[in-house]
């Protein structure tokens, strides 16, 4: 069974930087807002290394353990089990870690050794150090905190990574990425694009986040299944970016007019 890679717009020669750091054996931190096609790139990249991705979703609550592993009590026996970065670590997979700023700073502790020249890690219940294997890749992914609200990577941790940013695509490719994801009209596609550079502009409305791609997508989706136009903008686009009446009354308006 062949699978399709997931679709994937290139935007300022993310792959070739993949590529060359995966063969180098160095890790990777991606910097962008939630949205901005982050993971999707990971995805695509794995489908085109062949190599098979381990994807965690920090959270405040991700610590050490649950990356690499815990005994468990099975019947009468205490057994080992590998967390997913362990198992990336022997197999070779990609370790996708989504908002590492989220996790606990043990975390970043345990992969330090992973991301220099040692390229190992240390399973402090085990008293054993696994040493990567070859095809074995370090993905963090990391929302810099312009705005409150969100946490911060040490320099000495980021330094440790090649660092690719992502933001928001021209508008000729960001209306390409609407017309492939969903089968959005070109038409549509285009002025959703306008309204989501538009409100990206308007930086007194003061929105901790802005327009994100997906929320286009979203929007586009829903107008292609059916949904009015002005109220797939207003649920896809306007609601999910705040909760202030006068704010979203003012991005209401100002889609109303759009399309
Ligand atoms: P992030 O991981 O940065 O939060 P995602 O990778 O989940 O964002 O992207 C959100 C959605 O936006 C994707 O599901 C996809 O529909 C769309 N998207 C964003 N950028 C691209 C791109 N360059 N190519 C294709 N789809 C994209």
């Amino acid at each position: 069974m062949v699978i399709e890679a997931p679709y994937y717009h290139q935007t300022h020669q993310e792959s070739e930087v993949f590529l060359q750091t995966f063969q180098n054996r160095m890790p990777l931190l991606l910097k962008g807002p939630t949205g901005s096609g982050k993971s999707r790139f990971v995805e695509y990249m794995a489908h085109t290394t062949g190599q098979k991705l381990i994807t965690i979703s920090c959270h405040e609550e991700t610590s050490s353990t649950d990356l690499i592993g815990r005994f468990i009590i099975k019947g009468a026996e205490t057994i080992w089990i590998d967390g997913p970065l362990t198992t990336a670590v022997r197999e070779g997979a990609i370790l996708y870690l989504d908002e590492v700023a989220e996790a606990r700073p043990d975390v970043i502790v345990a992969i330090h050794s992973l991301t220099d020249h040692r390229r190992e890690l240390f399973i402090d219940k085990l008293g054993e150090t696994v040493k990567a294997h070859k095809n074995f890749m370090l993905i963090a992914s990391f929302n810099p905190g312009y705005q409150r609200g969100f946490k911060e990577l040490k320099p000495s941790t980021r330094q440790r990574f090649v660092a690719l940013s992502f933001g928001y695509p021209t508008a000729k490719i960001e209306t390409e990425i609407l017309v492939n994801e969903t089968g959005v009209e070109q038409d549509i596609a285009k002025k959703l694009v306008a309204i989501g550079g538009k409100i990206r502009n308007l930086t007194e409305l003061g929105l901790t986040e802005t327009v994100s791609t997906r929320l286009l997508v979203d929007a586009a989706k829903l107008i292609q299944s059916g949904l009015p136009k002005r109220l797939a903008c207003h649920v896809a686009i306007v609601e999910p970016l705040s909760d202030d009446t006068q704010t979203i009354e003012s991005m209401k308006d100002l889609v109303d007019l759009m399309i």
